[in-house]
């Protein structure tokens, strides 16, 4: 990683402390008596902010935006956005890369600006009990809140957005009408804002954009402000993230969201630490919240050999699903391929994926999956939970035939759970 200057959080000097975008003030007292428990392993590259030239055609483009949910400690910051917490100084760069205190404010750096974007099958977020068939206009900015060790896209998850963007030259939106073919310079270039996003997806012709790839999380405000106007022109939200987020802003961004996919990496927290730099209950946190809030959700397990493929581990998983989200809570088992700092292991076996699956089945949860791993059979099939007919038939990203009719079993009727209608 290049990193200018890395250290710990440093010890911050209080003047008045102050809370934006949330709700309610934030005591000194709960600040404090909280600080030490939600203390993750966040970076912070200090002061490596973007300043001079680049930091006004930044600002120029329309790329920076006023953060949302942090704290003024004085001329510091801290952003309230994910469990890492990150404390700036003036000048620095957060944790996640997009964010710096820019005196004594706290900016993202990812606002309407995507590193990237195309036009997948919902099944490839994965999301197989939501709008199956359908493509979704998926983006991603640069930047996450996690360092997986596995990280199969670090290219852009672990790259600050000025590695990733380039404001210089003539300013290039994308929206309506659509170029036949965009170069990278162009892409690296061009701004796509929320409502043009939306535009874009309405031109498409997807009934839903995916805020995906990299972390969403750590692109805030262009995911929320996005939400927001896809919500207004009817157009379904789905965030794919690893779930990392606190309580007030995940409450704040979730309430114009209709599906996630969450990354449930693991199951206790030494691996969360060690696999990905993160932490277990807050995504544990949101899987309960997301429930509340009646959101959609489907969990992703990626099966890594010798960090997350103790069966005693994802049988306790599987029990916390079964217990706390419900027996229709639809679970998908990834197989591990090498990749990023873990070149040096093996793919998962096949057979520990399929005694996952098993053990998922055995705690009593209905709709259990394997994925990555083509050519094996029935493994990507919805089945029916009563009369245990295949209802819907999948070929990797493709739906090859549906049983369903207004959401029921063909053969036994029964109410198959998920979202089967724009
Ligand atoms: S979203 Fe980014 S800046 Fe905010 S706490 Fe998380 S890592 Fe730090």
């Amino acid at each position: 990683m290049s990193r200018a200057g890395i250290s710990r959080r440093a010890a911050i000097g209080l003047g008045a402390a102050g809370v934006v975008g949330m709700a309610g003030a934030v005591s000194l007292f709960d600040f404090f008596s909280k600080w030490r428990e939600s203390e993750a392993p966040a970076d912070i590259f200090k002061g490596d902010a973007p300043s001079g030239e680049l930091w006004e055609l930044w600002q120029k483009r329309g790329w920076v935006k006023e953060g949302r949910h942090y704290l003024k400690l004085g001329r510091n910051v801290q952003c309230k956005v994910c469990p890492n917490n990150c404390i700036l100084e003036p000048g620095d760069r957060s944790h996640c890369r997009n964010r710096v205190n820019r005196d004594g404010t706290l900016y993202t750096l990812v606002y309407g600006n995507p590193c990237t974007f195309h036009v997948d099958p919902v099944e490839k977020k994965p999301l197989f009990h939501f709008l199956p068939g359908t493509q979704t206009f998926s983006l991603a900015t640069s930047g996450c809140v996690f360092r997986c060790l596995n990280c199969q896209n670090w290219e852009i998850s672990q790259k600050k957005p000025e590695e990733t963007k380039d404001p210089r030259g003539e300013e290039l939106r994308l929206r309506p009408p659509l170029p036949a073919s965009l170069s990278l310079e162009q892409i690296a270039r061009l701004s796509l804002f929320p409502e043009d996003a939306v535009a874009v997806t309405e031109a498409l012709g997807c009934p839903s954009i995916s805020y995906t790839y990299s972390e969403p999380t750590a692109f805030y405000e262009y995911t929320q402000d996005t939400c927001q106007a896809a919500r207004e022109r009817k157009l379904k939200n789905i965030v794919v993230s690893c779930g990392s987020i606190e309580d007030r802003a995940a409450r704040d961004l979730y309430q114009f969201v209709d599906a996630a996919h969450v990354d449930l990496k693991g199951f206790d927290e030494d691996t969360y630490r060690k696999l990905n730099s993160g932490r277990l209950q807050p995504i544990l946190n949101l899987l309960k919240t997301l429930k509340e809030l009646g959101v959609w959700v489907e969990i992703i397990n990626l099966v890594v050999p010798t960090y997350t493929d103790n069966l005693d581990t994802i049988r306790r998983m599987c029990a916390w699903i079964a217990k706390e989200l419900g027996p229709d809570q639809p679970l998908h088992f990834s197989r591990f391929h090498p990749e990023h700092k873990l070149t040096h292991l093996a793919p998962t076996p096949v057979e520990t994926l399929v005694k996952a699956r098993d053990s998922a089945r055995a705690e009593g949860l209905h709709y259990v999956y394997i994925g990555n791993v083509p050519g094996l059979e029935g493994v990507e099939t919805t089945w029916c939970p009563n009369c245990k007919k295949a209802v819907i038939e999948r070929d990797i990203f493709a739906v090859i035939h549906m049983n369903l009719t207004d959401g029921k079993c063909n053969f036994c009727g029964t109410k198959i759970a998920g979202v089967w209608k724009t």
